[in-house]
């Protein structure tokens, strides 16, 4: 094994949770929720106007604070991230509802800095490095792909062309579960952030009719790796899928209708399709329900017997998020 660091991992699936800071121009009277925070608990206080207030805690594997940077984050994911090059399937997923910060961890913000890069850039830079490093011992294929699952519909963001839909397979021995997907080699970092804006360019195409469409809809990046080794001829592949969730956020039936009531009852359902999936592996269950959303069936490959999984999930602080907060930290409990 190239990474031996990746077996300290305790299980194949492990919970994060990290906690969005108040963004500039919150309401002062908007209080934080957290009364508590540490490497891997947080306890949520429910405040009561009548006496005493409730504190729930919830321990997860790593619990970041708002104060914690992207270079910190990322540096704890590393290990799992490097693991790919070992050959195994990796998913990470970021959950929350809309505002938390999902988007954040995965790209970064939206005027892109260097320090502001999020997980995707740094694990491609990061696997870019390593494959120099070890150019003398092995050849290295790096390649992403980039869809969008929306109303249980699957496309390619890296085709400008006119947009068909997709169709999963997981009978690929490449473990490439879309095979008519753009799939482009990169080897630099402008490569990488040169497809990430035209991946965004075509999301927002079809966000005319919703103003937010990147709320509603997961997008998965891919990263195939293939390594040769030079002397033996070996080859190991692994995969590694990075999903910005669709908001979790419930939406009741008296505040929307048509399409926009489509749209929640598809993610609601495919986001209780995977909190299912993860659990029932969690839980070493012999039946796992995949077939139930296309999100499961699509990293069927990656979910489950040796493939690692982290469920990275996000909370606001404010006050007034308390509710969702409290079902986002509920899910993430049932699945670790
Ligand atoms: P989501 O993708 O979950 O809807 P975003 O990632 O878009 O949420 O975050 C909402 C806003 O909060 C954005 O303006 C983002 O830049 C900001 N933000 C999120 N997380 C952080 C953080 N850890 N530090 C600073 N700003 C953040
Ligand atoms: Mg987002």
């Amino acid at each position: 094994k190239l990474y031996n660091e990746v077996q300290d991992l305790k299980g194949n699936i492990r919970v994060y949770c990290r906690v969005r800071p108040f963004l500039p121009g919150a309401k002062s009277s908007n209080l934080s929720t957290v009364s508590h925070l540490d490497e891997g608990n947080i306890t949520i206080m429910t405040p009561s106007k009548y006496g005493k207030d409730t504190h729930k805690s919830f321990k997860f594997n790593r619990v970041f604070s708002p104060s914690v940077t992207q270079a910190e984050v990322f540096s704890d994911m590393r290990p799992l991230i490097r693991s790919i090059l070992d050959g195994y399937n990796v998913c990470i997923f970021a959950y929350g509802q809309t505002g938390s910060g999902k988007t954040f961890t995965m790209s970064g913000p939206k005027e892109l800095t260097e320090e502001g890069y999020g997980v995707n850039y740094r694990a491609l830079n990061d696997l870019f490095q390593i494959s120099k490093q070890r150019k003398d011992t092995f050849s290295y294929e790096i390649a992403v792909q980039m869809i969008e699952i929306y109303n249980e519909q699957v496309r390619d963001l890296l085709n400008d062309g006119p947009q068909k839909r997709l169709e999963i397979r997981n009978n690929s021995q490449k473990g490439i579960a879309v095979p008519d997907a753009n799939l482009v080699p990169v080897s630099t970092t402008e490569e990488v952030i040169e497809l990430m804006n035209i991946g965004q360019k075509n999301r927002a195409v079809c966000s005319t009719a919703m103003n937010d469409r990147s709320s509603r809809s997961h997008s998965c990046l891919t990263i195939h790796v293939q390594a040769r080794e030079l002397t033996s001829g070996v080859v190991l592949r692994g995969s590694m899928h990075l999903v910005d969730l669709a908001g979790s956020e419930r939406v009741s039936k008296s505040e929307v209708t048509g399409d926009r009531l489509k749209e929640a009852a598809h993610i609601n359902k495919s986001l209780a399709a995977l909190g299912d999936v993860i659990s029932a592996l969690a839980q070493k269950n012999s039946h796992v329900p995949y077939r139930n959303s296309k999100l499961t069936q699509l990293l069927q490959d990656s979910l489950g017997g040796q493939a690692k999984t982290l469920m990275f999930v996000h909370i606001s602080p404010e006050a007034d998020a308390l509710s969702e907060t409290i079902s986002t930290l509920k899910f993430a409990e049932r699945v670790s």
